[in-house]
C-alpha cells in the first residue's frame, strides 16, 4: 500500500448529524429565544407554571396514555432496554445460548454453576436495588432454588449411569430455566418521549398535585421524538410548547381560555394566517356509536375509497376523515357529522366552549372532520394552522383528555391542553419575515498598542456593563483591518483606542454608517451611546 493510501484511510471520519435532526445555529436561535420568551411571558399572564419532565420515561407510559396501536407508539418511538446490570445481563444472554450438549462432559457441571452464580446475582441485584423487587423477579428467584436441586439431583444420577433418559429430563429443565431467564425484568423498557402529555399527567399524580389548588396549570417547552419521515417541516428530534389544565371542573370556560391563551401567544408573535378549528369528538358513550355509523357508511363506499382508507375502516374510521386524498373528498362529504350524534351531555358542553370563544374574541372554524391523532382525546378538540408551512402547516394541536389521569393510575380527573410545534411556528415567522437579523455588534474596539489594549479592556468592561453588545479584538490590528472587520461583524460604533486617545483621556468614537467621527470621555461616550442606542 503507497503511503498516500495510508493517509487517506487515516483521515479522521466526517460526523453529521442524524436524519431528522439538526442543528439550530445564530441567528435563527435569536428567534427561538424570543419565541420561548413570549410564551414565558404570555402563559405566566394567564397563571400558568413551568413543569420540566424528563427526556425520557418508561415506554409503558407513552403506551398506556397515547394509544398502543397509534403510528406514534406502534413504530415512531426510539426506544431502548435501560438495565444498571450489564453483567446480570450478560450471564442472562450466555445462560440463554446454552445448549446441552452429550459431547461435553462438564456441560451439566458448568451450566448448573452459572444458573447458581445468576441466582445468586440476581438476589443481591434486587437486595441493593438495581433490579426491580417486582412479583416476576422474586418468582424467578424462589423457583430457580427448586429447579437448582433437581439439575443438582440429575447431573450426579447422569454422571453415575450415562442414562439417555435422565439426558432427555436435563434438556427440559435447560428449557425450563431459559424461559424463567427471559421473564426476569432486568431494568426497564424506556422510550425518549415522543410528546409530552402523559409525562405531565404522570407529574401530577406522582407528586399528588390534586391536593392542590384546582385546576392545575402548567406548561412545558423542549424536544420530542418521532421516527417520522422527514421533511419541511417535519423532523425526528422537533420542539414542543405546550401546556396541560389538570384537575377541577371541565366548565367550557376552561377550554375556551386555553384555546384564548394560544391565540394571545401568536398574535403576540405576529403568527400570519393563523386559522382555528374546532370540533367535539365526543365521549365514551356517543363516540363508540357514532364510530359504527360512519364503519357502516364507509363499508358501503369501500371501493370508492384508497387502500389505506379501506384498512382504517377496520382499524380506525375516524382517521378516514383527516384523509387528504383528493379522490376521497367527495365520498367524504357525504359522511354522517358527528356534531349530530353527540350525546346531551357532549351537546351541552360543546355549544358554551363556542360561546364563551366569540365573548373572547376568538375567531374559529367549526371542522366536522377535525379529529386528532392521539387515542386520549375527548370532547372539544382543536387544531391550528399559520401560513407559509406547505402540507405540513399545523402548527398546534390540542383537545381535552377527561379521563386519562384515571388511565394512568391516579384519582378521575378533568383535562386539557394543546402542545405548538415550535420548529413550524419559527418556520412560519420566517416565511414572513419575522426571522431576526444577523446580531450586530453595537460597538467594536479597534485598540493599538499595549496601553491602549489595557484601556480597551476596561472600556469593553464599562460598556458590557452598560449593556452594549461589544467585539473586543484579542490581537493587535492594523486600524484599517480592524475597521474592516468592525463592518463585517455589522457593527454600529468602532471606538478607536490609540497612543493619542488614551494620553489625553478623550477616545474617539467613529460611527460606521456615514463615517462622522466624534471625541468622548469614558463617562460622556456611555451617556452619548445610551442616547444613541
Ligand atoms: P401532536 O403532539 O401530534 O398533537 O402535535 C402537535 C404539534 O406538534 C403539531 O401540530 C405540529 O406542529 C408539531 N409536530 C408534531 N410532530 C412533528 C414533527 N415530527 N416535526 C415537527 N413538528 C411536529
Amino acid at each position: 500500500m503507497s503511503e498516500g493510501a495510508v493517509k487517506k484511510e487515516e483521515k479522521p471520519r466526517k460526523f453529521q448529524a442524524i436524519r431528522g435532526t439538526r442543528d439550530l445555529l445564530p441567528p435563527e436561535t435569536a428567534l427561538w429565544n424570543r419565541v420561548e420568551q413570549t410564551a414565558h411571558k404570555v402563559f405566566a399572564t394567564f397563571g400558568f407554571g413551568e413543569i420540566r419532565i424528563p427526556i425520557f420515561e418508561q415506554t409503558e407510559l407513552f403506551a398506556r396514555a397515547v394509544g398502543g396501536e397509534t403510528d406514534i407508539v406502534s413504530k415512531e418511538m426510539y426506544s431502548f432496554e435501560d438495565h444498571e446490570s450489564d453483567e446480570l445481563a450478560a450471564l442472562r444472554t450466555l445462560l440463554i445460548a446454552k445448549q446441552p450438549s452429550v459431547s461435553d462432559p462438564n456441560f451439566f457441571w458448568s451450566y448448573e454453576m452459572k444458573v447458581t452464580e445468576f441466582r445468586e446475582r440476581l438476589g443481591r441485584a434486587i437486595e441493593i436495588g438495581e433490579v426491580g423487587r417486582t412479583p416476576l423477579n422474586e418468582r424467578v428467584l424462589a423457583d430457580l432454588g427448586p429447579l437448582l436441586d433437581s439439575l443438582a439431583f440429575d447431573r450426579q444420577e447422569y454422571e453415575k449411569t450415562k442414562d439417555a433418559a435422565i439426558f432427555e429430563r436435563f434438556n427440559l429443565y435447560v428449557g425450563t430455566i431459559r424461559r424463567h431467564l427471559l421473564a426476569v425484568d432486568l431494568g426497564d423498557q424506556v422510550s425518549l418521549r415522543p410528546e409530552a402529555t402523559a409525562s405531565v399527567c404522570r407529574a401530577y399524580i406522582e407528586h399528588n398535585m390534586n391536593q392542590l389548588p384546582q385546576p392545575v396549570k402548567l406548561y412545558y417547552m423542549g424536544p420530542m421524538f418521532r421516527r417520522e419521515r422527514p421533511q419541511k417541516g417535519r423532523y425526528r428530534q422537533f420542539y414542543q410548547i405546550g401546556a396541560e389544565v389538570l384537575g377541577g371542573s371541565d366548565a367550557p370556560a376552561i377550554d375556551a381560555e386555553v384555546i384564548e391563551m394560544v391565540m394571545t401567544f401568536f398574535d403576540r408573535l405576529e403568527l400570519e394566517g393563523v386559522q382555528l378549528d374546532l370540533n367535539s369528538i365526543g365521549c365514551r358513550d356517543c363516540r363508540p356509536k357514532y364510530v359504527e355509523l360512519l364503519r357502516a357508511e364507509l363499508v358501503k363506499v369501500k371501493d370508492k375509497l384508497g387502500a389505506d382508507s379501506q384498512r382504517r375502516i377496520e382499524t380506525n374510521p375516524l382517521r378516514v376523515l383527516d384523509s387528504k386524498l383528493e379522490g376521497e373528498q367527495g365520498i367524504i362529504a357525504t359522511l354522517p357529522h358527528i356534531a349530530d350524534h353527540l350525546c346531551d351531555d357532549c351537546k351541552t358542553h360543546y355549544a358554551p366552549v363556542k360561546h364563551q370563544l366569540e365573548m373572547r374574541g376568538v375567531i374559529y372554524r367549526e371542522n366536522w372532520r377535525l379529529v386528532r391523532g392521539l387515542d386520549y382525546y375527548m370532547r372539544t378538540t382543536f387544531e391550528i394552522t399559520a401560513q407559509g408551512l406547505g402540507s405540513q402547516n399545523a402548527v398546534c394541536g390540542g383537545g381535552r383528555y377527561d379521563g386519562l389521569v384515571e388511565l394512568l393510575g391516579g384519582p378521575p380527573t378533568k383535562g386539557i391542553g394543546f402542545a405548538i410545534g415550535e420548529d413550524r411556528l419559527i418556520l412560519s415567522l420566517q416565511e414572513s419575515g419575522k426571522a431576526a437579523a444577523q446580531q450586530g455588534r453595537d460597538v467594536y474596539i479597534a485598540w493599538m498598542g499595549d496601553r491602549a489594549h489595557a484601556t480597551a479592556i476596561r472600556a469593553a468592561k464599562g460598556l458590557r456593563k452598560a449593556g452594549f453588545s461589544v467585539e473586543l479584538p484579542p490581537v493587535e490590528l492594523k486600524f484599517g483591518k480592524a475597521l474592516g472587520q468592525a463592518d463585517k461583524l455589522g457593527a454600529k460604533y468602532a471606538l478607536i483606542l490609540g497612543d493619542n486617545e488614551v494620553s489625553e483621556g478623550l477616545w474617539t468614537l467613529k460611527t460606521l454608517a456615514d463615517g462622522s467621527q466624534a471625541k468622548f470621555t469614558e463617562p460622556d461616550l456611555i451617556e452619548h451611546l445610551k442616547k444613541q442606542l
